[in-house]
């Protein structure tokens, strides 16, 4: 194997036989998180087509009451390391775990969500076991014979797609963002096959948990979460103009959004942006206001239900994807989608605000 690799010390983990595709379930206090369950469709068509099954892996301490959850939702083999020593999250301890399991049991691939913790952690795992990593991944692709993995996924700034095959190392990882793949099918009672690992001697943390605050306030909605979004781009001229959009949004019982124009100006905050470096949403409702429809922006938004757009220039490419089009000013426009939607649903109030 000398000579093989860029340098001495690069010694991946490719000996034997690697069979399975991984996911790796990120657990909190209220469940498994849905990004994690997302994957398990994706990993269950991958397992399928090289005939080979699903594993899932759960970490932490007193974590037995999310068993059935992911036997339910399809897991074939689940993975777990309940310790104490495991009850904060610290990312290379987690990350050595993870690791440690795969040198132990060889799957072929592992599949983190893009959230936080997955998108400091896949790195973290793919740097212990010396193998490659594509974040936010599109889609995968299978070479059944080869038994390659080729995973895809929207370079930067391009409208095309680099297939990236892991020449070294396995597993063959890859991260995804939440609602890129459909939640799979809950079978209510499906069963399989329990692996408990206890872990050796784990590393020090290198850090100590002080204090815990919850960071998202209780009454935001997180967008990727909204099941109506009315969302605003750089055609809104100034941040007053969100104004308009966050009144609609209320009384529509949803959230604003923006382009990354509207997140680049300072009129939102980027942790609402929608797009390929932002978030992929899944709403029932998008209402895109202002926004051109950039193939960046149009990425974000492939899983909404219903897009209505209001622009100004009926030519805009957004209008090519959009269930409903208002060609208009939004300041003429939306005043006048409030006024209709508080008749439609909140009568007394319109008769109390009769000014909009
Ligand atoms: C690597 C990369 C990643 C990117 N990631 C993202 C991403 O995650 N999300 C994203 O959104 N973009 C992203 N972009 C940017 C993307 O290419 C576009 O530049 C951006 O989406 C355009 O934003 P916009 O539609 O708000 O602005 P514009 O393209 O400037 O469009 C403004 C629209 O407003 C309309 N308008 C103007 N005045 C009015 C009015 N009074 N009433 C109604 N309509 C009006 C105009 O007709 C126009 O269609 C990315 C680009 C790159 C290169």
């Amino acid at each position: 194997m000398a000579g093989k690799f860029p340098c001495s010390e690069w010694s991946p983990l490719m000996e034997g036989e690697f069979r399975g595709i991984w996911v790796y379930l990120e657990v909190y206090r209220d469940g498994i998180h849905e990004a994690s369950l997302q994957l398990l469709s994706k990993a269950r068509e991958m397992a399928d087509e090289l005939e080979t099954y699903l594993g899932g892996v759960l970490i932490g301490y007193e974590i037995d009451g999310y068993i059935d959850i992911a036997f339910e939702y399809g897991v074939d083999k689940l993975y777990i390391v309940d310790d104490e020593r495991l009850k904060t999250y610290y990312p290379n301890l987690y990350g050595y775990v993870i690791s440690d399991l795969c040198r132990a049991y060889k799957p072929e691939a592992l599949l983190v969500g893009g959230t936080m913790r997955g998108r400091e952690l896949a790195p973290n795992i793919a740097n212990n076991l010396k193998t490659g990593i594509t974040a936010d991944l599109t889609m995968v692709s299978i070479d059944k014979e080869k038994r390659d993995i080729i995973l895809i996924r929207p370079p930067f700034g391009a409208y095309m797609l680099a297939h990236i095959k892991t020449r070294w190392g396995k597993p063959v990882m890859g991260s995804v963002r939440p609602n890129v793949f459909p939640m799979p099918e809950r079978i209510p009672g499906r069963r399989g096959e329990v692996i408990r690992y206890k872990p050796g001697k784990l590393p020090d943390p290198g850090m100590e948990l002080i204090e815990k605050r919850d960071i998202v306030k209780a009454e935001e909605m997180p967008i990727e979460k909204a099941r109506v979004i009315v969302s605003g781009g750089k055609g809104l001229g100034s941040k007053e103009g969100f104004k308009l959009l966050e009144e609609l949004a209320e009384v529509l019982g949803g959230v604003v959004a923006g382009s990354r124009k509207a997140v680049d100006a300072g009129w939102i905050p980027h942790d609402k942006q929608v797009g390929q470096t932002g978030k992929t949403v899944k709403p029932d409702l998008y209402i895109a206001v202002g926004i051109s429809g950039a193939a960046q922006h149009l990425f974000g938004i492939r899983e909404a239900k219903v897009i209505v757009a209001i622009n100004i220039d009926r030519d805009a490419p957004i209008f090519e994807n959009a269930d409903y089009g208002i060609v208009g000013d939004y300041r003429e426009v939306l005043p006048l989608l409030y006024k209709h939607t508080l008749t439609l649903f909140q009568p007394s109030l319109y008769y109390l605000f009769p000014h909009h």
